[in-house]
């Protein structure tokens, strides 16, 4: 008889993490850190509510930090079993890891110079060196393969969209009755139709139980043509004389919008010169997702130039080259982290451009309550930057088509495609009005049985 246990992302969209037990074995999918502001960021630092050496292993569905960002403080505290990822997962799972241990750090020793902390001593919630250590446990599994977790309890990917890698999970085993059952995590979804990786895939085998993620369970994505609305945007932005900045997410988010602008150069209607990308990790990760071809779907190989090639844009590394494009005067596009300018270099460039009427901001997707970018979506007149006030005069945009996770509609549509209906459901990563309107939806449109909403740390009989 197993247990599933939900350790995070019940009623909010970050901190992933469920366990199941059978008898002494136990098995964590995905251990994500919490994101969105103080209150939820506090969750970070409490105690595991199980003895991490005690896991017998970790499955990761993908490399976001909500699904992975505690592996170094689980590996820190003691796990050092497998941590298993998809073979395009490993890549990202790497960068973002290391990248999360470096800003830990830093944030640690930033709080100790400026004293804001209210701990005597601010600490990092774990080091660079912890990541390192956490990445030698990483396994990397091939799509469709069948891995043991433990004697009897066999582990599967399918493919999830959402982002490069990206996977649901099925986990096979069997019951107390002799029976084998399979649960399926459906993981992160992501869209249908969007270019560069391959659509989400039906789990194969139906599942005793589902965990569905319920984000924008429910929201429909507007229809656009992102390549088409961005085009516009550039094209009265140049013939003004000034600079499009897109503010975009260095995994995915990013890729995408190169994609679209590379359609826009082929049609001769954007020179590649005029395009930077501006991030290190942005750079890192479009080479991770220029390399795994097996992902590619069939509109990233009908352009006739790689979108995602070091050589089709600017590519700015350093700092250097970073700040040489404050004293640019030509029109450009710029594309940096972070996604909602919280941080990273795309701070910078809008501290130098929003006071320019000639330029325009882009905001690719969602922007969350308290971001600078979601005050500048509301029409703020000024934000202030690094301590000083920016007056904003450039045209602020959003392209609301790009988003990694699937809308209500395309939730319904994988679930359809499952080879027969879950006996139970669980909804988790989501708010509680998205997972209440997706749980209706289930019920009145597929006729399947009522899905709970769990809480944290509520288990549920196998
Ligand atoms: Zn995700």
């Amino acid at each position: 008889m197993a247990t599933v246990t939900f350790h995070g992302a019940c009623g909010v969209v970050t901190g992933s993490a469920t366990r199941i037990d059978w008898g002494e074995s136990s098995v964590l999918v995905d251990c994500g850190l919490y994101q969105g502001g103080e209150e939820l960021e506090q969750r970070n630092w409490a105690p595991f509510p199980f003895r991490p050496s005690a896991l017998t292993a970790v499955v990761v569905t993908h490399a976001h930090l909500d699904h992975t960002g505690l592996l170094p403080r689980l590996a820190a505290e003691g796990y050092s079993g497998p941590i298993y990822c998809t073979g395009p997962s490993r890549g990202l799972v790497s960068l973002v890891l290391q990248d999360a241990g470096e800003l830990q750090e830093e944030g640690a020793r930033y709080a100790r110079q400026k004293g804001y902390s209210r701990h005597p001593d601010p600490r990092p919630l774990y080091t660079s060196e912890d990541a390192r250590q956490t990445l030698k446990l990483l396994r990397p599994v091939p799509f469709g393969a069948d891995q043991e977790l433990l004697p009897g309890v066999r582990l599967r990917y399918v493919r999830a969209g959402h982002l490069l890698g990206a996977a649901s999970v099925e986990i096979t085993a069997k019951g107390a009755d002799g029976e084998r059952r399979t649960w399926c995590f459906s993981g992160d979804v992501g869209r249908y139709g969007v270019p560069i990786l391959k659509d989400p895939e039906p789990p194969a085998d139906p599942p005793a139980a589902l965990l569905l993620e319920s984000t924008y369970g429910d929201r429909r994505h507007p229809e656009e043509d992102a390549a088409e609305v961005l085009g516009r945007i550039i094209e009265e932005t140049y013939a003004r004389g000034g600079v499009v900045i897109i503010p975009a997410f260095a995994l995915g988010r990013t890729q995408e919008i190169l994609y679209h602008l590379s359609r826009l150069a082929e049609a001769g209607r954007l020179d590649p010169a005029t395009v930077f990308l501006d991030s290190p990790m942005a750079i890192d990760a479009t080479r991770i997702y220029d390399r795994a071809e097996s992902e590619h779907d069939e509109d990233f190989d009908a352009l006739a130039n790689d979108p995602l090639a070091a050589g089709r844009f600017v590519h700015c590394r350093t700092v250097g080259q970073s700040k040489a494009l404050n004293a640019r005067g030509e029109p450009a596009v710029i594309v940096a982290a972070s996604g909602m300018a919280n941080g990273g270099r795309v701070v910078h460039h809008l501290l130098h451009r929003l006071g320019d009427p000639r330029s325009a901001v882009v905001f690719a997707g969602y922007q969350a309550a308290g971001t600078r970018g979601r005050a500048l979506l509301d029409g703020a007149e000024t934000v202030a930057i690094y301590g000083q006030t920016a007056w904003v005069k450039a045209k602020i945009h959003q392209l609301q088509s790009l988003s990694a996770h699937a809308d209500r509609d395309e939730l319904l549509r994988w679930c359809r495609a499952l080879p027969a209906p879950p006996q139970r459901i669980f909804l988790n990563h989501g708010e509680d009005p998205a997972r209440k309107a997706l749980a209706a939806a289930l019920v009145d449109e597929l006729g399947w049985p009522r899905p709970h909403l769990p809480l944290t740390g509520e288990p549920a009989p196998w």
